[in-house]
């Protein structure tokens, strides 16, 4: 298996080298040259089997180099820590033939999806690293859970510093200090004077700066990373199985910011897993939902709401799709991109919506929707959602497909007591491995939007 870049310009790699290299030298992402397929009876066949062990099946073709046992023992280990047995429980919330369900993907240690990736992410870093003989610098920007997923998964690696810059005031302070808290030599918070896509932007900008990206070997664990984006496939895969697959198609509602998690739904379509849709579920921050309306890809304000993991406009992952949408033509998506960032947005032709509109829908959910569904579940069924999980769930209900739904749980409620609290009256307490987190010690810099200055800072905090 070998990876391209969606802008045409960068060496195709192998996996260990996509691993490391996050985003591709033309600064595109790297996608898999073909989609691995898997037939009606390797679908079959992965029902009943334990997540670890599917998700060394499912991942296997992407990761050719890495031997099966070795993988395996990896995802074993990735999901060990997880405080539920089944990984990524599905929850029944209705039923009928339009049976409703949550998958509960917060069960990792910093209790948001982001970590399903991620802790098996800092392995394959850790295998690659060693191979390779070599040392990263990572760097990437967080809306509020990425960070503390990503910081979790590499705090203590000897082979890896982290840098993580997230919006100052803009996540929420269980976030923040899920972050700051974490004093290892090796991990360093950031908090940028600035919203989430300025974050972004920054780090986005010091990979382009070739020289000081080689200079501190720079790497990324964002979704732009195609390993974490592949982690993701697996339980697409896993969930649809469980409810039926392939024998029966259900629909995912996906709360939505970065377009990785959504995307991965996308790339198990794409591998052969029947799917009714994919809906692609906003907040007010609702670029992809006007795209998805109308084929015009425009950039607005972002403004601060109760899920600020989705909190963005330029959704990162959602190149990746342009590509596929594109053709493949990477000069294509590179003229995209040029006009988002000249002209501050593009339009697709009505050809390639029509292609996306055959398995995407896209909903977009308010702050008083949002509010109102948490309040609604807890008194229908017991069960708190937090408000990433709300706005897909509010998504599938208002859109109503046929058939099966499964609404994907990000984050656990704890994450966001004050929008649950508001909502529900109750405030979740956290699980006893943060119950301390409000008494521990922070530790963070503060630095202005700016990349001379940002990159002074990494070179004068990286070990070398
Ligand atoms: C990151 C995040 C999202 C958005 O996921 P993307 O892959 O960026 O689209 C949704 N919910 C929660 C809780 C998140 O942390």
């Amino acid at each position: 298996m070998h990876y391209i870049s969606t802008r045409g310009q960068a060496p195709d790699l192998a996996f260990g080298d996509v691993l490391l290299t996050g985003l591709a030298r033309d600064g595109g992402l790297y996608v898999p040259a073909d989609w691995p397929q898997l037939s009606h009876d390797d679908l079959a066949a992965l029902a009943g089997l334990p997540y670890p062990e599917a998700a060394a099946r499912i991942l296997a073709p992407f990761m050719d180099n890495i031997p099966p046992d070795e993988l395996l023992a990896m995802t074993k280990a990735a999901y060990a820590g997880f405080a539920h047995g089944d990984v990524v429980p599905l929850r029944q919330l209705t039923e009928g033939p339009k049976s409703h369900w949550l998958m509960e993907l917060f069960h990792g240690p910093t209790l948001a999806f982001k970590d399903v990736a991620m802790q098996l992410l800092g392995r394959l870093f850790d295998r690659e690293l060693a191979r390779q003989g070599r040392r990263v610098t990572i760097v990437g920007a967080t809306s509020g859970d990425t960070g503390s997923a990503a910081i979790e998964a590499c705090k203590d690696r000897d082979a890896i510093d982290i840098f993580i810059l997230y919006p100052h005031g803009r996540v929420t302070e269980v976030q923040r200090r899920q972050m700051t808290t974490v004093l290892s030599d090796n991990v360093h918070n950031i908090a940028i004077e600035g919203n989430f896509d300025d974050c972004q932007a920054l780090v986005k900008a010091a990979f382009n700066d070739l020289a000081f990206r080689d200079e501190i070997a720079m790497s990324a664990v964002n979704s732009i990373n195609w390993a974490r984006v592949v982690a993701q496939v697996v339980y697409f895969i896993t969930a649809a199985v469980a409810l039926g697959a392939p024998e029966r198609k259900v629909t995912f509602a996906v709360p939505t910011g970065n377009f990785g998690c959504v995307f991965a739904g996308y790339a198990a379509a794409r591998m052969g897993l029947p799917i009714e849709r994919l809906i692609v579920s906003t907040n007010r921050n609702d670029i992809l939902y006007r795209f998805f309306q109308t084929g015009s890809y425009r950039k607005d304000q972002v403004v601060a709401t109760q899920s600020p993991s989705m909190d963005i406009q330029v959704a990162s992952n959602f190149e990746r799709l342009l590509f596929d949408l594109a053709g493949r033509d990477g000069a294509t998506v590179q003229g995209q991109m040029d006009d988002l960032a000249e002209r501050g947005g593009f339009d697709v032709s009505p050809a390639a919506l029509a292609q996306a509109r055959e398995i995407f829908q896209s909903h977009r959910v308010d702050e008083a929707a949002t509010t109102q569904t948490i309040g609604d579940v807890y008194r229908d069924s017991g069960i708190i959602i937090d408000p990433h999980t709300a706005v897909a769930l509010r998504a599938a209900q208002d859109l109503d497909p046929d058939g099966p739904v499964i609404t994907l749980a990000t984050a656990h409620p704890a994450k966001f007591p004050d929008a649950v609290e508001k909502a529900c009256g109750i405030r979740p307490p956290l699980p006893e491995h943060l119950s301390d987190l409000y008494q521990r010690e922070e530790r963070f810099a503060i630095l202005p939007n700016d990349l001379a200055t940002l990159r002074d800072h990494i070179r004068s905090l990286r070990r070398t």
